[in-house]
């Protein structure tokens, strides 16, 4: 029957080849589109699996044929061949909702604005040490269609963007996770917050009474937007200010979980990431661990030998008496805040690159009582100047790595740590966050 039925997928990326390849396991007719040049690595697996595809363009007429379309996320459905589809009503969805029609498996899935592949890596880690057959999908990096279409995995972690979520209608998670709400790629959502805050909440829609959803009790947007709408799900709220009856709580410095299923009580210093931003991701994930009936002692276990991920607060070795750490990762305000939150020491400061808006009065007070001296590192670093003299007593101009690490590690005197935690996008300078990440570590090697 499918054999009839022409997929047209948009995009041909990770989401998209995925799309591409479970659309043909399922027996559609498939065609992919990119306007873009497609990577070597993704035009080969095209040709592997005989899938037919274009690049450079969009064929109007062929796409407009299709019977359903699988967008990338990365196209924004103002792009006018969307526009037309839609006046076409050519249903268009992504790629996570395509490949949940295929599945059975148990669906635990994570969004937020910061937090989301720290706790997808920590949730995948503990289920592996559980012995559960997980995948890992999303956001991530890995297709969760090509997964189903060629794996069985019993369980998926996924992480969700917001883009992802938007093109999801009948999906559902069986765990839902909302880290946070603050605002981010507001370009793609009129300016308007609401629009932003009905994209995350997405998480939970289609979940019923016997789903959970799991999300942060001292987000203000989450609890007060859960107020507002009507939910059926399970409720799992984490807070570390206050102590609630059902739930993952702080006291007196234990982390504690309590539901029908666990009690268990972990002091903060057994869990192996660091940082208040990186106890709520512990809490997110110890809770999915015991909704999902893992022994607590693996769930324990897990929560204090999780390695971490790299680029985000990764310590790096001293350098003669200077510790580094690389936050490379933090890409807006939110998560540069919890960098500094976390800082023991005097801090010498690399921050800088693409804002995306950036309102830096909310790192004064922390700048103040944390910083020694900032290293600008970007094209244009006029909006930090402005934020920060008078704060700090030196603020000084980089435009390389080379520069600001040499220029930070002199500043640091051999008694501060240098953190990069840029709270900016990094493509004036670098390919993109993980390279400004190797590039930093590259310049501290050759100190
Ligand atoms: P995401 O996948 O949502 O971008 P990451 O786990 O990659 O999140 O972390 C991105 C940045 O946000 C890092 O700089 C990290 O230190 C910081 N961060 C991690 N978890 C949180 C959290 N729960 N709240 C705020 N910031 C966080």
């Amino acid at each position: 029957m499918n054999s009839q039925k022409t997929i047209v997928v948009l995009g041909a990326g990770e989401s998209g080849v995925g799309a591409a390849i479970l659309a043909k396991s399922k027996g559609f007719n498939v065609f992919v589109s990119d306007k873009g040049q497609i990577t070597s690595g993704y035009s080969k697996i095209l040709n592997e699996y005989n899938i037919p595809f274009e690049e450079g363009k969009h064929s109007e007429e062929r796409i407009l044929e299709a019977n359903e379309v699988v967008k990338s996320p990365g196209i924004p459905d103002t792009a006018p061949l969307i526009k037309k589809l839609n006046d076409l009503n050519i249903p268009v969805i992504s790629e996570i909702e395509f490949a949940g029609r295929y599945s059975n498996a148990k669906m635990i899935c994570i969004t937020g604005s910061n937090g989301k592949t720290t706790t997808t890596l920590l949730i995948y880690h503990m289920l592996k040490k559980a012995g559960i057959n997980v995948g890992l999908a999303g956001n991530i990096g890995h297709s969760l269609a090509r997964q189903v279409a060629e794996n069985d995995y019993s369980h998926y972690v996924v992480e969700l963007s917001s883009f992802q979520l938007d093109g999801m209608q009948q999906f559902k998670a069986d765990i839902a996770i909302l880290m946070n709400i603050t605002p981010d790629h507001l370009d793609r959502y009129d300016y308007k917050m609401d629009n932003y805050i009905d994209s995350k909440f997405r998480i939970i829609q289609n979940q019923t009474e016997n789903d959970a959803f799991i999300f942060c009790h001292d987000d203000e947007i989450i609890t007060k937007e859960l107020q507002q709408i009507s939910v059926q799900v399970q409720k799992h709220p984490f807070s570390i200010y206050e102590c609630l009856p059902k739930g993952a709580s702080l006291k007196n410095n234990d982390l504690i979980i309590k539901n029908e299923n666990i009690n268990l009580n972990m002091n903060q210093n057994e869990l192996s990431l660091k940082g208040k931003h990186n106890t709520y991701n512990s809490m997110a994930a110890g809770l999915a661990g015991s909704i999902l009936g893992i022994r607590k002692e693996i769930i324990r276990e897990s929560l204090s030998d999780f390695e971490g991920v790299e680029h985000r607060l990764e310590i790096l070795p001293n350098v003669r008496g200077v510790e580094f750490i690389n936050d490379s990762k933090a890409t807006n305000i939110n998560s540069t805040w919890y960098a500094l939150e976390s800082m023991n020491n005097e801090t010498v400061w690399i921050v800088g690159g693409v804002d995306k808006g950036n309102d830096y009065s909310e790192l004064i007070d922390l700048v103040k009582e944390k910083v020694k001296a900032i290293v600008c590192l970007g094209v244009d670093n006029s909006k930090i100047h402005k934020a920060f003299n008078g704060v700090v007593d030196t603020i000084v101009d980089t435009e390389t790595m080379h520069d600001a690490v040499k220029r930070a590690f002199e500043l640091a005197n051999e008694e501060a740590t240098v953190l990069l935690s840029p709270a900016c996008a990094s493509f004036d300078l670098f390919k993109n966050y993980e390279d400004r990440g190797n590039q930093f570590k590259d310049e501290i090697r050759k100190l």
